[in-house]
């Protein structure tokens, strides 16, 4: 196993013991790529959301939040262009069978006539002779070298085997759909099927067809919470009159039909995402993408997030749509590597235009106060810029995690390894842990009322008594508690409890009537 494999692994199973992460409808052996947040991370998934709403709507003036449908008319994705083209390249493996997406396969450098390394992979091994018999394609084998095969000119092999010999490329549309109203799906593909059969179509004519009589009841699950933004975008400027450059934000679920399975909830079907929409005037998107990127980056350090694992990678004119100017990802230096957190694009008018077209309403802004350009008089209407920041919050659990995670070794005598996540306290499920050293002579009576204390100042504490205090000290450092107050024999003479740090494990004593105050601070840092 690789190192890579084996930090991951360790991050899989505390975030299962631990509460924060399960699999999917486990007890019937699980959901491919769908994943249910715990308790922990219930808190955790929350608090980071909570933050991106706190930075991003409560803390300026010139942002307002929406929360929109899932379901939305499907013309929003025709016009929006996602019923075309929101979708992966899939490839088969001749060799091997893997199932994987193009854009994501190992590349093979340009020109490179070296020999491909497949994979010893049993698998792989009895699929490749089954291949040199069926289609007679011959190979010579030195080792696990497959001397003198060619890449294919497409520039990429097989991620499992390594193999170049793959089927064709197939666009694969990645939107759920599912059907809205009294309608039997199943009933009208039949209907449709046989009437077309009887009157001799082909296969071709058919699909059309069954698409046709689906279509009215068809409705997509959202890919993604931006289009909702567009949309509703002269409703917010009716109701908000919002001066321009202003944004609109919403955090919530998307839906993908992603087909490669990777990194635990990285790449998951269901997910949640926090995206804004910033309007600007035209041609001033280049200037806003970089006061976002600066801004998103400097917000991912502020959750925690060390800088050093953090990067932005720039969009090659070939990964560009083709209406945008400009775009980065915020990546993240997870266990496998750098891989994308965030995109931050400068969209040009593309959207709204789109849906100004695909609705035939006006999605136009008009700023009394500007010259407009043409005619060199005040007032102008024009259709907005858009720049968006689009981070993944189900995504942004997981890097808070892989970053916070951490694992000291014993010392000299052995003692003292532990496994400790040192979150952010504002992101920690839980704030501060009272523990009542035994559970007599008053200690639990007392713990218990240092807790109301914090429930009363609105702060997540958890009263906790089982199993020796180490275990406990243990427990609390595995999910990432900042602070455990300790009630003990002294407690009761001079009302002062044992605080203990979870980064440094430093103790010391203080007055059991400041253990708010203390949280509190870390709190406002
Ligand atoms: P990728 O290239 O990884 O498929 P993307 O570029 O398609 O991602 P966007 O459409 O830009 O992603 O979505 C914005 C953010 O939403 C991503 O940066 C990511 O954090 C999150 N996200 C997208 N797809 C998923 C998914 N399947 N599971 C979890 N998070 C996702």
């Amino acid at each position: 196993m690789s190192q890579t494999e084996a930090t991951m692994q360790k991050i899989v199973s505390l975030a299962k013991r631990r509460g924060f992460v399960f699999q999917s409808s486990e007890i019937y052996g699980g959901l491919r790529s769908a994943y249910d947040f715990g308790p922990m991370g219930a808190e955790l998934k929350r608090n980071l959301m909570n933050e991106w709403w706190r930075a991003m709507v409560h803390s300026r003036e010139d942002i307002v939040g929406l929360d929109a449908s899932i379901l939305m008319h499907p013309q929003v994705w025709k016009s929006s262009g996602h019923l075309s083209s929101f979708s992966d390249p899939l490839v088969d493996c001749l060799v091997c069978g893997e199932r994987f997406r193009a854009d994501k396969a190992p590349r093979v450098a340009e020109g490179s006539d070296a020999p491909i390394t497949l994979a010893d992979k049993g698998r792989a091994k009895a699929a490749l002779e089954k291949l040199q018999e069926a289609h007679g394609v011959s190979l010579t084998r030195s080792g696990k070298t497959l001397a003198g095969a060619q890449a294919s000119d497409r520039g990429y092999v097989c991620p499992n085997c390594g193999s170049p010999f793959l089927s064709d490329e197939r666009q694969f549309n990645l939107m759920f759909r599912t059907f809205m109203g009294p309608v039997d799906p199943i009933g009208k593909v039949v209907d449709t099927v046989r009437a077309a059969v009887e009157s001799g179509e082909d296969g071709k004519a058919i699909r059309a067809r069954v698409e046709d009589a689906l279509a009215e009841s068809t409705v997509y699950m959202r890919p993604e919470t931006a289009q909702a933004m567009f949309v509703q975008f002269p409703n917010v400027v009716q109701a908000m009159s919002p001066k321009i450059p202003f944004g609109i934000a919403q955090m919530g679920k998307s839906f993908r039909n992603e087909v490669t399975v990777e990194h635990f909830v990285f790449r998951s079907v269901e997910f949640e995402q926090m995206e804004m929409e910033y309007f600007v005037p035209p041609g001033e998107g280049p200037k806003w993408l970089d006061y976002w990127k600066d801004e998103r980056m400097r917000w991912w350090q502020s959750v925690g997030l060390k800088a050093e694992n953090l990067r932005f990678r720039e969009h090659d004119d070939d990964e560009l749509a083709h209406y945008s100017d400009g775009c980065f990802d915020v990546d993240y230096q997870f266990p496998w590597g750098w891989d994308e957190l965030e995109g931050i694009a400068s969209r040009t008018d593309y959207d709204l235009k789109a849906h100004a077209a695909g609705s035939g309403k006006k999605l136009d802004y008009f700023d009394p106060q500007a010259t407009n350009p043409e005619t060199g008089k005040p007032g102008w209407r024009f259709v907005p810029h858009v720049v968006e920041p689009a981070a993944g919050a189900t995504r942004g659990a997981l890097a808070i995690l892989c970053d916070a995670y951490d694992e000291e070794p014993a010392d000299a005598d052995g003692k003292g390894a532990r496994t400790v996540l040192r979150l952010h306290p504002r992101l920690a499920p839980v704030k501060a842990a009272v523990l009542p050293l035994v559970k007599k002579d008053g200690m639990p009576e007392a713990a218990r009322a240092i807790v109301e204390q914090f429930l009363d100042a609105g702060i997540n504490a958890k009263f906790d008594q089982q199993h020796a205090i180490g275990k406990r000290y243990a427990r609390h450092d595995e999910i990432g508690t900042p602070f455990c107050l300790t009630v003990d024999g002294q407690t009761a003479s001079d009302e002062t409890v044992t605080i203990r740090y979870r980064d440094d494990r430093r103790q010391e004593r203080i007055a059991a009537s400041e253990a708010v105050t203390v949280v509190q601070e870390a709190l406002r840092r």
